[in-house]
């Protein structure tokens, strides 16, 4: 079993990918991992072991083509995570979204097909749907994105389809909502108020602090998507969600606590343009067609993520020393 892992240094990748290196998901302990990245300034080669014997590790563009033509040839699945991932750098620079996110994917597909890959998953998000006041979301509801980086992966949903359904691609969507876990960029909300906290830090917090998120331990992400890849159908999309929704002041007082720290470094920043209010994801199909249920509580996960924080600093400090990013 040969799987090919797109964007696999960065946070959701790489949890994956060391799972599946240190035999986490069964019937795969033996598979050989090629990880596909290209190191943007959210990848990290030191989210992965540094040598493994069954570890590939290739730095590499999912828009480069004939490099794919290359390595894609007797690989039995691709899961593809490689993307622009942060909501506020799409308000800058949308361009790079779509290049990644729209034709990289649409790149990446076409060399599947061509090459004859037997299963894909593609790893897209639950701001497709836009922002939800009351109620969930289930998969047959319409996308309305907001943000660029939002637009791109309901785009390149869309050509994922298209390659399925024109091309008979064998390829599933999961729909996540927002992961934390340790690996996670110090430019995304909970590691970059963490880390801001054990330094002594003031935190930013947007707008008036009421905006809602669905939060998931990133394990729990990655054993869903591992159900898809092996037992979910062809053409589908799959909502990953947890149950577990949060105001973000909510979220920064249990940081706070956490990190032993009080009110006072609390900072409020005028609103990010176009912030969705409230997501909210209704997870009924995977939960029932593929037996899935997230297993880490909330509480405990974030303790021990804030612990991994507080453990490795040498993993988050280069990173933040070039980033003042409001998460
Ligand atoms: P991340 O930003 O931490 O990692 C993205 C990785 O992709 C990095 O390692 C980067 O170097 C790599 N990459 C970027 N452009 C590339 C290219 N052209 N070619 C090859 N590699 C490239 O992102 P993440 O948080 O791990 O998210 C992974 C996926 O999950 C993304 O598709 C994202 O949209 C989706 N997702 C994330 C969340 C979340 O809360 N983080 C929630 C739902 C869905």
């Amino acid at each position: 079993m040969r799987i090919l892992v797109t964007g696999g240094a960065g946070f959701i990748g790489s949890h994956y990918v060391r799972t599946l290196l240190d035999g986490g998901y069964e019937g795969y302990e033996d598979a050989h991992v090629t990880v596909l990245d290209i190191l943007t300034y959210a990848g990290n080669r030191d989210s992965l072991p540094a040598d493994h014997p069954r570890l590939d590790f290739v730095r590499g563009d999912i828009g480069d083509l004939s490099l794919l033509m290359e390595l894609l040839p007797g690989h039995d699945a691709v899961v593809h995570f490689a993307a622009e991932s942060h909501v506020d750098r799409s308000l800058e620079a949308a361009a790079d979204f779509v290049r990644t996110n729209v034709l990289g994917t649409q790149n990446l597909l076409e060399a599947c097909l061509r090459t004859g890959v037997p299963r894909v998953v593609h790893i897209s998000t639950d701001e497709v749907y836009g922002s939800i006041t009351e109620g969930s979301w289930t998969e047959d509801w319409p996308l309305l994105p907001n943000t660029p980086y939002a637009a791109s992966k309901a785009a390149a949903e869309m050509i994922a389809r298209a390659y399925w359904r024109t091309h008979g691609l064998n390829l599933s969507v999961t729909r996540c909502s927002n992961n934390y876990g340790p690996y996670q960029h110090p430019e995304k909300l909970i590691p970059l108020f963490v880390t801001n906290l054990l330094e002594g830090r003031p935190v930013p917090l947007y707008g008036d602090g009421r905006n809602v998120r669905e939060w998931l331990h990133v394990d729990d992400h990655c054993r869903a998507i591992q159900l898809v890849l092996t037992r979910g159908r062809a053409g589908e999309v799959y909502n990953i969600g947890g149950g577990n929704e949060q105001t973000n002041i909510e979220i920064t007082e249990r940081l706070l606590d956490l990190c032993d720290a009080d009110a006072s470094l609390i900072r409020w920043v005028a609103d990010r343009k176009g912030h969705d209010l409230r997501y909210s994801i209704d997870e009924t199909k995977i939960r029932q067609e593929l037996g899935y249920a997230p297993r880490t509580p909330f509480d405990r996960g974030l303790a021990e993520t804030v612990a991994w924080y507080r453990d490795h600093p040498d993993w988050w400090k280069a990173a933040k020393d070039t980033e003042d990013g409001t998460g």
